[in-house]
């Protein structure tokens, strides 16, 4: 495995690969890495001839400064991982090349930003965005992995790639869980043993809705908002929306679609989501 962190070097490397008639497949992260960015790069191993993982702790998608400063960074550790799943190149980009100071250029992808995470979190969906951008350009034509953990951020990334015609296609990978649900997150490891057993509200809730069958969207999120008090979790969101333009369901539609969840559990912020209906 190469370790890369110069975004030329990056380049030629991708291009080379292509120029050998290689396929490419990239994995974009933020490192702390687990099981659920293993799949991602197990997915893309069994696709692709070149697998690329790149970590980078985007400033410009944190609106709370303190969750960045405590965003965990293993770097070590994360190549070790990489380099046991197979990972071809490492890409750790500098904060330096990927935001040159002054930056004065964001991408925003509309009304798909926001709402759900977009209202709690202004702006960062830009920076995902504007993050996701940069990476397809440096990196060039790719089948792109992401994790549908991040239901609304595969929209929004989904969208740009259509939006702005990169030759990259997107693969969504499905949720990885621990054995008793919780869904994997790098933000996990801040979470003490007591609000471990809160978290795992998140998915029975989902869970919950996902069996009551026939229930009005108004009645679903009900159900969803009391399930989540009872687990203790301080709900941000619990919506019933539609897998296409994420919008919520009137309260009379009948509850077909996504259920996307946001809360904190000892000031940690955890989503989940996972479908409704049919
Ligand atoms: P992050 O490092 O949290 O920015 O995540 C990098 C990628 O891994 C994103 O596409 C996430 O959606 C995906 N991912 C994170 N957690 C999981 C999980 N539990 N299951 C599947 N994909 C995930």
């Amino acid at each position: 495995m190469r370790i890369l962190t110069q975004l030329d070097e990056w380049r030629s490397a991708t291009a080379d690969a292509r120029l050998a008639r290689q396929s490419v497949g990239l994995v974009p992260t933020m490192g702390a890495l687990h099981e659920g960015h293993r799949s991602l790069v197990a997915a893309a191993r069994a696709e692709c001839d070149v697998v690329v993982v790149t970590i980078f702790v985007n400033p410009r998608q944190f609106s709370n400064s303190t969750d960045l400063a405590t965003y965990p960074r293993e770097l070590e550790h994360d190549a070790e991982l990489c380099d046991e799943w197979g990972v071809d190149l490492l890409v750790v980009p500098s904060l330096e090349e990927m935001w040159p100071d002054p930056v004065l250029t964001s991408v925003h992808v509309g009304a798909l930003s926001e709402h759900l995470e977009g209202v709690g979190r202004p702006g960062h969906f830009d920076g995902v965005a504007s993050v996701v951008t940069k990476l397809f350009v440096v990196n060039g034509p790719c089948r792109a992995y992401f994790g549908e953990k991040d239901f609304q951020q595969l929209a929004v990334v989904r969208q740009l790639t259509r939006d702005l015609g990169f030759d990259v296609t997107i693969v969504a990978c499905p949720i990885v869980r621990d054995e008793e649900g919780l869904a994997l997150s790098s933000r996990n490891a801040r979470l003490s043993a007591s609000s471990r057993d809160s978290a795992l509200g998140l998915s029975r809730t989902l869970r919950r809705v996902a069996a009551a069958s026939g229930l009005s969207a108004g009645a679903a999120r009900e159900l969803m908002v009391t399930s989540l008090a009872e687990a203790q979790v301080e709900t941000a969101y619990a919506e019933i929306v539609s897998n296409e333009t994420l919008t919520p369901l009137g309260d009379d539609e009948a509850a077909i679609g996504r259920a996307v969840i946001a809360g904190f559990v000892d000031g940690v912020r955890l989503l989940d989501n996972g479908p409704v209906g049919k």
